[in-house]
């Protein structure tokens, strides 16, 4: 689809996301629509089959408790508590999975000492558990405070990584701050709706701007996570890793989401790269599923169709 009529049908799923009408009609009946193709159920024990099945098909994976902006402490409490059994879970099923998520949802919109509070708490468990914690990034307001806490997380646990979105314009200055510190970063192209003040409004420049950032993070120390569904992109990275003599595993991986370009996920296994799947669950899987809708229009359809499929 041309990027002309692909920023307004974007804009006009989000915006539908906003309708309470649609939002309760789409919970209601959403699992049975197809959400189900991008999220692994409601709980810890619908996940963990998922995740060992990723697992037995040679994926790592990256689990997600869905939800985000979090405006009571209680519930931000409830949240931490659920990814500390979670770490517990992976653990003792022995599953190759670390966890990534919001800082929203264990309550940065409350305030950044509650999100530190809990997010210290969720990467000391997984540290105690030889695992490692990813700060998802959200809307460019939070970035701020997302990487004051990251930097927070990784000196007191060593186990932390965080998200820049290549769509933004400062993420190239960002990239370098941390490079230095010989960063744990993934690599996005950015899921939210942003001003053109603050983010290239092509895809073009976004895609350049991405290929730049994933090339700076690989030519330096530390681990880069290149979360991509865009072939091009990742032969162009699989072809500058090889050029730099970068081994398969070990400096870099490649991540996708649940249900999206499986062929491509595979072959990057079968090619003898890392790749980790970002599988979420959780109830609160309404905002997750419109962005997936969102990012491409043809899903709406895919999902709608489900509606009429024969059971
Ligand atoms: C592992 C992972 C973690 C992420 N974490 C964050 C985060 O923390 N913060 C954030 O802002 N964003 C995050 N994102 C989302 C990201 O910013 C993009 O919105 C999303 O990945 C789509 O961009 P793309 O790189 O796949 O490229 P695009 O140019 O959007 O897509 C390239 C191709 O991939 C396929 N594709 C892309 N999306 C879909 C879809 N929904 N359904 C079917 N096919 C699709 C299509 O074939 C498309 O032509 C994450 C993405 C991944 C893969």
């Amino acid at each position: 689809m041309s990027e002309l009529l692909d920023r307004p049908l974007r804009t006009a799923i989000l915006a539908a996301a906003d309708n309470p009408i649609v939002r309760r009609g789409v919970t209601r009946y959403g699992m049975r629509l197809g959400a189900r193709r991008f999220v692994a159920g409601e709980s810890i024990a619908d996940f963990l089959p998922v995740a060992r099945e990723a697992n037995r098909r040679g994926f790592s994976v990256a689990a997600t408790l869905l939800g985000e902006s979090i405006r009571d402490a209680a519930q931000a409490r409830g949240v931490t508590d659920e990814y500390c059994r979670l770490l517990e879970a992976l653990a003792q099923e022995e599953l190759d999975a670390n966890v990534a998520f919001k800082l929203t949802h264990v309550g940065l919109d409350i305030g950044p000492d509650l999100a530190l509070e809990n997010a210290s708490r969720i990467a000391a468990q997984a540290q105690t558990t030889n695992n490692t914690v990813r700060l998802d990034m959200e809307q460019s307001s939070y970035i701020d405070a997302t990487l004051r806490i990251y930097r927070a997380l990784q000196e007191r646990y060593g186990c932390a990584g965080f998200v820049l979105q290549s769509y933004l314009y400062r993420s190239e200055s960002d990239l370098r701050a941390m490079l230095p510190s010989a960063p744990n970063v993934r690599i996005v192209k950015g899921a939210y709706l942003e001003p053109a003040s603050l983010a290239f409004p092509h895809k073009r420049d976004v895609d350049e701007n991405y290929v730049k950032l994933a090339e700076l993070a690989l030519s330096h120390e530390g681990y880069t996570a290149i979360a991509t569904h865009d072939a091009a992109i990742v032969s162009r990275i699989e072809e500058f890793a090889a050029a730099c003599g970068l081994p398969k595993r070990g400096r870099f991986e490649f991540q996708t989401l649940y249900g999206i370009a499986e062929p491509l996920a595979r072959g990057l296994v079968e090619r003898g790269y890392r790749v980790r799947l970002s599988v979420p669950y959780g109830a609160f899987w309404f905002p997750y599923l419109m962005r997936r809708l969102a990012e491409r229009p043809a899903n709406v359809g895919f999902f709608l169709k489900n509606a009429f499929a024969p059971r």
